[in-house]
C-alpha cells in the first residue's frame, strides 16, 4: 500500500514536502523554504543562524523526513520548493528542472551575505537534471506546466500498484501559444498531454491551491496580454519589472516590444542569463553595462544611451536605481510608463509597493501595477479535475484553504 505524506505545505502557500513511500521505494516532491515562518522570526536586522536554528523553527524540513529517499525532485526553483540544498542531511540524489539555470543563481547565492548562503547542495549530494516526459530509474516523470518560474514542472511516479501525480504550482493557461510552449518547454503542458495519453491512469493528486479562496479578480495570461498593450501603445518608454525566473511574461513583453517597433533593453544580471537560454526571442535584446556585470553575448549599451523607443526589463529591486540613474543621465524620457508586476503570493517575498510608488509619483512616472496569477484560479479547479480524473483521492497543498478546497470538493 503506498504512502503520501505531506509533511510541509499542506496548511500554508509554500514549504512544500511531500513523502511518498511505496514499498522499498522512497521518493520526495519539493523540499521548500517556509516564509510564512521565516517572516514570523526574522526581519531586516534579526538573521538566522543556520540550517539547526531553521530546522528548529520549522522554516525547513526535518533530517528524519528525507530517510532512505531514493530520490529527491523538484517542480521548480522558487525558494518554497528548492528549498536550502545544504539542509539535506545524507547522500541522494536530487532532480532539478535545469542545472544551468541552478547554476546560474548558485554563484549568487554562494558570494551572499545572508542566509541565501545556505541554499547550495553539500558535496554529497547529487544533482540531476528533469527531462520532460522520460520516465527515470525511480519511475518519475517529468511534465511541464505554465508558471512564473521557468521551466516548472509536474510529477508523476508510476507506482507498483497505484500512480500519483504531485501537480507542483502551476496555471492552466499560458503566455505562450501551443507551438511556442512546446518549443521552449521540450513538450505539451500537463493537461494537454493527460489529454493525449489517456491510457495513463492516475489514483491519487495532489494538487496545489494557492488561488482557493482568494477574491483577486482572475486576469488570464491572453488578458494581461491585452492590457500591457494597451497601456504601451505609442508610449515612447516602458521600464517593466519582473521576477528574473519568468520566462512566459519576459517573452510577452519582448513580443510586444517587436510589435512596436522598441527597443527590448535589460538591466539586470539574472534576467540577461535567463534570456540568453531562451530560442529565438521575438527581438535581439541589448544589455545595459551598468546593470549586467558578466560576459554576454547580447550587444551592451549604458544608461546614458537609452534612448526613446525602449522598453526596459529590470527587476523589482532595482527599479527605483534604475529610475534615478535615467533621470541623472538624461535618458529618462517624459513619456516613461511603469508596470509593475506584482510578485506572488506577497508572501513569497517582501513587497514594498508603497515605496516604489512614492519614487514614481516624486519623479512625474506614470505606474501601474498588473498581476497574472502563476497559479490557477478556484473557478478552473472543475476543469482540471474533469481532465485529470484521480481515481482515489485528491490532496491539497500550498493552500492556506484547506478546508475550504474540501467543501468545493464536497468531502467535508
Ligand atoms: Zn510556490
Ligand atoms: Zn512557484
Amino acid at each position: 500500500m503506498m504512502e503520501i505524506k505531506i509533511l510541509s505545505g499542506a496548511n500554508s502557500i509554500g514549504g512544500n514536502f511531500v513523502r511518498i513511500e511505496d514499498g522499498d521505494k522512497t521518493i520526495i516532491f519539493d523540499q521548500g523554504i517556509r516564509f510564512d515562518i521565516m517572516s514570523r522570526f526574522y526581519s531586516g536586522f534579526i538573521a538566522p543562524r543556520g540550517v539547526a536554528e531553521l530546522r528548529n523553527i520549522g522554516a525547513l524540513p526535518k533530517p528524519e523526513w528525507y530517510e532512505g529517499a531514493n530520490g529527491i525532485y523538484i517542480s521548480h526553483m522558487h525558494l518554497d520548493h528548492l528549498g536550502a540544498l545544504s539542509n539535506i542531511p545524507q547522500e541522494t540524489k536530487v532532480k532539478l528542472p535545469s542545472m544551468a539555470v541552478y547554476e546560474d543563481m548558485e554563484e549568487k547565492w554562494v558570494a551572499s551575505p545572508t542566509w541565501l548562503s545556505l541554499i547550495p547542495r553539500k558535496y554529497y549530494v547529487e544533482l540531476d537534471e528533469l527531462k520532460p516526459l522520460q520516465t527515470d530509474e525511480n519511475n518519475v516523470m517529468a511534465v511541464p506546466v505554465s508558471h512564473s518560474a521557468f521551466p516548472a514542472y509536474a510529477l508523476i511516479y508510476f507506482g507498483k500498484n497505484e500512480n500519483v501525480l504531485y501537480t507542483g504550482d502551476f496555471r492552466i493557461e499560458s503566455f505562450l501559444d501551443r507551438d511556442l510552449f512546446r518549443e521552449i518547454n521540450g513538450s505539451d503542458d500537463l493537461l494537454t498531454f493527460l489529454e493525449e495519453n489517456k491510457d495513463i491512469k492516475l489514483d491519487f493528486m495532489i494538487i496545489e491551491g494557492t488561488n482557493i479562496g482568494s477574491d483577486r479578480i482572475p486576469i488570464t495570461p491572453v488578458e494581461a496580454t491585452k492590457i500591457v498593450k494597451k497601456l504601451t501603445k505609442n508610449r515612447k518608454q516602458i521600464v517593466a519589472t519582473l521576477h528574473s525566473l519568468d520566462v512566459e511574461y519576459a517573452y510577452m513583453l519582448a513580443s510586444i516590444a517587436e510589435e512596436m517597433k522598441m527597443q527590448v533593453v535589460v538591466a539586470s544580471t539574472q534576467l540577461a542569463k535567463l534570456l540568453e537560454k531562451i530560442p529565438n526571442m521575438p527581438s535581439k535584446p541589448q544589455v545595459i553595462d551598468e546593470y549586467v556585470d558578466y560576459l554576454t553575448p547580447f550587444e551592451k549599451t549604458t544608461i546614458a544611451n537609452v534612448k526613446e523607443k525602449t522598453l526596459i526589463l529590470v527587476s523589482y529591486r532595482e527599479i527605483v536605481d534604475l529610475i534615478k540613474d535615467l533621470n541623472m543621465a538624461g535618458s529618462l524620457s517624459k513619456d516613461c510608463l511603469a508596470i509593475i508586476s506584482e510578485p506572488e503570493p506577497q508572501i513569497e517575498e517582501g513587497s514594498e509597493y508603497t515605496v516604489i510608488t512614492n519614487w514614481f509619483s516624486t519623479m512625474g512616472i506614470e505606474s501601474y501595477r498588473i498581476r497574472a496569477s502563476g497559479h490557477y484560479y478556484q473557478y478552473k479547479l472543475k476543469t482540471i479535475l474533469d481532465k485529470v480524473k484521480p481515481r482515489k483521492d485528491v490532496k491539497v497543498i500550498h493552500t492556506e484553504k484547506p478546508k475550504l478546497f474540501f467543501k468545493i470538493l464536497g468531502k467535508n
